[in-house]
């Protein structure tokens, strides 16, 4: 578990390159800049782990691009405090951001490899969300809603209804919809039975899954 100088300086490179890609919310930046992203993926790609790029993790499953993993946060606007429902813990990278700002973080993952691997990793390198999870994202978690924020980082194929009901009231769900490629979309609850939604361009995500392994 090394982390050294060439690193940091590797991670303020990369978060130049996100504020050049029109990254600016200061915090988000910060957490990239603390977070030791090439201890979340296998050794082997540890060179390139400060590259804007993806790679497999457990599972057939993959860490996001530095720069949506930076996009969904600041689109979240997560504040301190915030309770924050994440949906594909996947290698906990972007559980690590969130923490980075400071939310109260329960995270679910459906592959019991990763749910294990994640949920032993994080604590050890300092980042101790509220609750990991091993089960389906679909459901979201109704035993802690409702959240301020909800973020699902797989490719849903609808939107599911149980995490539109588990938000507050001024709280948003972001989640990326769509089978090959994924529309970002935004929805803002503003009253019980109103979603305000926006459109937030295309990205790729792996798919989110039914049912559990
Ligand atoms: N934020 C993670 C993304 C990992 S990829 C990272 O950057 O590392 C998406 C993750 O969602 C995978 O780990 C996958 O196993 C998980 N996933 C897929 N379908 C799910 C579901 N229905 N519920 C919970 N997690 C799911």
């Amino acid at each position: 578990m090394r982390d050294t100088t060439k690193h940091q300086g590797l991670r303020n490179q990369l978060a130049n390159v996100l504020l050049g890609k029109g990254i600016t919310d200061q915090k988000v930046l910060n957490a990239v800049r603390k977070i030791p992203r090439h201890l979340f993926i296998d050794s082997s790609f540890e060179d390139h782990a400060y590259q804007d790029k993806a790679f497999p993790i457990a599972a057939n499953q993959t860490i996001s691009h530095p720069y949506t993993v930076a996009f969904q946060s600041q689109v979240l606007e997560v504040k301190e405090g915030e309770k924050v429902l994440e949906i594909g813990t996947g290698s906990g990278y972007q559980t690590a951001v969130l923490l980075e700002l400071k939310a109260e973080v329960y995270t679910i993952e459906r592959q019991h490899e990763l749910f294990k691997k994640t949920s032993l990793f994080l604590p050890k390198i300092g980042y101790r969300p509220k609750k990991f999870i091993f089960g389906d994202g679909y459901k979201g978690l109704p035993e802690k809603a409702p959240f301020d924020k909800i973020i699902v980082t797989a490719g849903a194929p609808f939107i599911p209804k149980a995490l539109l009901g588990q938000l507050k009231v001024g709280g948003k769900l972001l989640i990326p919809v769509g089978d090959e490629t994924q529309i970002m979309t935004l929805l803002i609850r503003k009253s019980a039975k109103e979603f305000e939604q926006h459109e937030l361009g295309d990205f790729k995500f792996v798919p989110m899954l039914e049912k559990r392994n």
